[in-house]
């Protein structure tokens, strides 16, 4: 089993705030991404923090291309380099109607275009890719994207991000429950393949009854912390949040880089893991990871390690024989490949940490998963670290020592709970487990676990079955709920009219999608911006493509209403 230890499973949805939208702005503009594409970006996503919704792979370049083109500083770019870039003469660029092929060579030809002239580090197709991955409707989605290109019994560890400011709308509040039982989820549908870490983050006045509930009921196993949102490291709260992770044996990941996301640049020092010296001599066994490293320029730089570093300072925790759970991990380590100096460097360095005894057996193989997509793929960033390593380095960094860090080799309490969590909820799983969990539970599983984004327990799903249901066969009635999903609008009694009597399949239309919306305002509320007619208009639009399923219905409800859970669990 190799063991991805950082990613993130969260869709952008659940984390979109204003505060975010912003700061995916300045990340571009950070990265140099030119201001020709970053505009036509930030009204995307504008947009669609605006407008949440649901949108197929074809709909998010249609919708994210159309974006670019309509900005005043594309159109003054596009001018100047018409007879270098051929497709931008042949389109109307006022954004007049184009297929989808034309869509795909703007998104092709305005990539190739910037790779070969900005300096940025990203194209916009490599924008295309992460919005592709984050806009996917779940944590499942996401966690089956980075599990395809692994082998069936490795697994990542999903990281919660809390990014609670000094107040929380009660919309930002919800969001971060169902981030939390979206992943939850995905570790159910996944069995033995996701293992979720609770974001802390005491802001959140709640924070420690709800870790507490993450680990004792919910199957998390560790504690992901990023203190350049803006809190201290060593407060009596943190210090409370300390001692149960001692207690529980679980291991707990920090952001320690000089990028990311913070708030403040006065915030970025409290990823400084000097704060954590007192710490550690409180909590002597505690398990804590420097994510990134504080970064590849603490191995590719000539003076990375000097004193004074961040790394340096990592080296001497992880090494101080008082302390015995010291990890880092290489997540996000993009930007020495293939840069000369810097590349061999790194590697130099690397290579000589991987033979010290102590630290050899701490440092820890993680991607970042989608939020790394600005640079590289997934799968990409496995395949260098193979190639660079000795296949036994890599067996250290991917499979050895996350299993010390996690707990699961030597096995600690967290992870007996994880077992027994799944044990408890082996009737109900979406997959296989993977061979470790299957000798460690020694039971049958069984995979009849409902797709996350179609069960009986979520509203949409119900909203589309309760607007729908005059509409099904007596046949279609009959079959599972699971089943359901997956009946087109082609397959219903209103499509009889499509082709005869075109009023009357209009007329159809509007009252289901008038339907839809009445039954989603019993229980939920809209988003954003979106009024009542848009919503309305947007199901119509949606009910007259013959191929919709429900279960697309059922994303898009998903997408442009919150429901409230909590009276229900
Ligand atoms: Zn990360």
């Amino acid at each position: 089993m190799k063991i991805n230890t950082h990613t993130h499973l969260f869709t952008l949805r659940n984390v979109l705030s204003r505060e975010a939208v912003r700061a995916i702005g300045n990340r571009l503009r950070h990265k140099n991404m030119p201001e020709y594409l970053v505009e036509g970006i930030e009204n995307f996503i504008y947009d669609l923090s605006n407008k949440p919704r649901h949108l197929t792979e074809d709909q998010l370049l249609e919708e994210l291309v159309r974006a670019i083109l309509n900005t005043d500083v594309f159109q003054q770019f596009a001018q100047n380099r018409l007879h270098e870039i051929p497709v931008l003469n042949a389109i109307n660029i006022d954004g007049g109607h184009l297929s989808k092929a034309a869509f795909k060579q703007v998104l092709n030809s305005v990539s190739a275009w910037g790779e070969a002239n900005d300096s940025a580090e990203s194209t916009l197709f490599d924008v295309y890719e992460t919005l592709r991955i984050a806009l996917m409707p779940g944590s499942t989605a996401i966690a089956d994207h980075l599990l395809e290109h692994l082998d069936a019994d490795d697994a990542l560890v999903g990281l919660m991000m809390d990014i609670r400011g000094d107040t929380e709308t009660e919309r930002d509040r919800q969001r971060f429950h169902s981030q939390r039982d979206d992943l939850m989820e995905a570790s159910l549908q996944r069995p033995g393949r996701v293992f979720p870490f609770f974001a802390i983050n005491p802001k959140r006045p709640d924070h420690f009854s709800l870790l507490k509930d993450a680990i004792e009921n919910k199957g998390f196993v560790g504690v992901k912390l990023y203190p350049s949102l803006g809190y201290k490291v060593d407060s009596d709260e943190m210090m409370n949040v300390y001692a149960y992770c001692e207690e529980n044996d679980l291991p707990i990941t920090m952001h320690c880089n000089h990028g990311g996301f913070y708030v403040e640049e006065a915030f970025i020092d409290y990823c400084n893991p000097v704060h954590w010296e007192p710490i550690l001599e409180k909590h002597p066994n505690l398990k804590v990871c420097f994510a990134h490293f504080d970064g590849h320029e603490t191995f590719s730089h000539a003076d990375g390690l000097n004193d004074g570093t961040w790394g340096r300072k990592i080296l001497d925790l992880m090494e101080n024989e008082e302390f015995s759970g010291v990890y880092a991990d290489l997540s996000y380590h993009t930007d020495m490949m293939g840069k000369p100096g810097l590349e061999e460097h790194y590697l130099q360095t690397l290579n000589d940490l991987l033979s010290r005894p102590v630290v050899k057996s701490h440092i820890l193989f993680g991607t970042d998963s989608w939020l790394l997509r600005l640079n590289m793929s997934d799968d990409l960033f496995w395949s260098y670290f193979r190639e660079k390593l000795s296949g036994d380095q890599f067996q250290q960094i991917a499979s050895e020592n996350p299993k010390a860090f996690l707990g699961i080799d030597p096995m600690k309490k967290n992870f007996e709970r994880y077992v027994r969590f799944h044990k408890q909820n082996r009737k109900n799983v979406g997959a296989h487990p993977n061979t470790w969990l299957q000798e460690q539970a020694d039971t049958e599983f069984k995979v009849k676990r409902d797709h996350p984004n179609w069960t009986l327990q979520k509203y949409p799903a119900l909203v589309v079955l309760a607007a729908m249901g005059s509409q099904m066969y007596s046949k279609q009635k009959e079959q599972a709920f699971s089943r359901k999903a997956f009946i087109t609008m082609q397959e219903l009694r209103f499509w009889n009219f499509k082709f005869v009597d075109e009023p009357a399949f209009t007329q159809e239309c509007k009252k289901l999608s008038l339907d839809l919306v009445n039954q989603c305002k019993k229980a939920g509320k809209l988003e954003g911006e979106w009024t009542i007619n848009e919503a309305r208009q947007k199901f119509e639009t949606i009910i007259r493509n013959g191929e919709t399923r429900f279960l697309d219905l059922s994303f898009q409800i998903d997408g442009m209403y919150s429901f409230d859970y909590s009276s229900i669990d």
